[in-house]
């Protein structure tokens, strides 16, 4: 829906085909660095989005084998003055009902539900859509945004299923008012311990408290891959933070899990006029929380290619891929750098302590990268 407006925005029509009956999304929350602020706000959804968001102050890492702060990035004046936006959290429904609404009000863009993509052919210069129910659409142009498990990307690479990185994360939204610890109003927490950490912080004006529980498999690690990080080994690794860690784990569901993937980068998801975008093209696991991010990044880079390419779509797709596969590549990389930092133990978490406790909040090197983000 992102790469639909961003194209409208441009003055191109699009179809936008999902294959569940309905538009929708599930319902946690979801980290936008201001990278991300900044694209929504020219896409024109911040304004419906932003009474519904939280504006982060704080983004802080805590030992959850102390409770002791280790370090902290202030998302104040300084942030904002060099990354050109505020950092923000919000309700994934709120954001995709926000995307959608905006959609809906273009009439440049033409969405179909129901609609679970199948094959292409070429014919011409253009591309036919095969769907699972037996329709066909054609256009100059196809892009496949249909996440982790893409089947475009089955048929432009086939490089088989994602890699699953033996994490896994439990996630629970709880009424702000039945938490017990609200020292931590408007920032956004990680306690971080060994093979384990807690994320959490509120949504929709501030009223719920969007909670993950993430373990790195102790099981998975030796070759037990079945089966592995269940509430059971969610409950022992945590066995060793303090109690007020432990007790936040009550935030979350343990009827259901996410089973973490990435896969290595690489380049070649362009083919004639088809390309790939979003997780279908760069799945990262969230430790930077930027996959929906460089998603929405990947929408405004496609359109301004496309917009300035004419009738040379496959040199704008080309050159869309060469300008998002670094950044990109950088983001999945850095994630997984920044899971072992976070999950760290013995030696490896001393140094952390002790090399964190060295920051200043006002420092910002380590994602001035990624923060400073991409130009319209
Ligand atoms: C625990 C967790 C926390 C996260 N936190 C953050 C965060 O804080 N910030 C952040 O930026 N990112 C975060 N992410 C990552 C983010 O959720 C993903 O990167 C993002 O959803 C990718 O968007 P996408 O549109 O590429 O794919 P998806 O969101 O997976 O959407 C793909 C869509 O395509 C549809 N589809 C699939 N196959 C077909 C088909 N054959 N035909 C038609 N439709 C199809 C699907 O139904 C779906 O609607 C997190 C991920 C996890 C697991």
């Amino acid at each position: 829906m992102a790469t639909a407006l961003a194209l409208a925005r441009r003055g191109m029509r699009s179809r936008v085909f999902e294959k569940a009956p309905e538009f929708g999304e599930i319902g946690y929350g979801i980290q936008q660095g201001p990278n991300a602020y900044r694209m929504l706000d020219w896409l024109g959804v911040m304004k419906d989005l932003e009474p519904q968001a939280v504006f982060t102050r704080n983004l802080i890492l805590i030992d959850a084998l102390t409770d002791r702060e280790l370090t902290r990035i202030s998302c104040g004046d300084t942030f904002r003055a060099q990354f050109r936006a505020p950092y923000t959290v919000v309700h994934r429904r709120d954001l995709h009902g926000a995307l959608l609404e905006a959609c809906r009000k273009r009439e440049e863009i033409a969405l179909h539900t129901s609609k679970e993509f199948v094959s292409f052919t070429e014919r011409g210069k253009n591309v036919v859509a095969s769907f699972a129910d037996g329709s066909e659409y054609e256009g100059i142009a196809l892009i496949g945004a249909d996440g982790l498990r893409s089947r475009m990307r089955e048929i432009l690479i086939g490089d088989g299923a994602p890699r699953p990185i033996g994490h896994v994360s439990y996630r629970g939204v709880v009424p702000f008012d039945q938490v017990k610890d609200q020292s931590h109003f408007d920032d956004m927490v990680i306690w971080v311990g060994p093979n384990l950490h807690f994320v959490q912080y509120r949504l929709r004006g501030g009223t719920v408290m969007n909670n993950v529980a993430t373990v790195a498999s102790g099981r998975f690690e030796r070759g037990e891959r079945r089966d592995y990080g269940g509430p059971d080994e969610l409950a022992e690794v945590f066995s060793h933070t303090t109690p007020h860690v432990q007790e936040m784990l009550g935030y979350v569901g343990k009827d259901k899990n996410w089973v973490l993937h990435d896969r290595e980068p690489r380049p070649g998801w362009t083919r004639g006029n088809v390309t790939l975008l979003g997780d279908a093209a760069h799945p990262t696991v969230q430790y930077l929380a930027q996959g929906a991010c460089m998603a929405i990044e990947d929408a405004v880079v496609l359109s301004g290619v496309l917009k300035k390419a004419g009738s040379e779509v496959n040199a704008a797709l080309l050159a869309y891929e060469k300008e998002r596969y670094l950044r990109t590549a950088r983001v999945t990389i850095t994630s997984r750098i920044f899971g072992d930092i976070i999950h760290a133990n013995g030696g490896a978490r001393d140094l952390r302590n002790h090399l964190l406790a060295q920051r200043s909040p006002d420092t910002f090197w380590e994602i001035d990268w990624l923060y400073r983000g991409i130009e319209v």
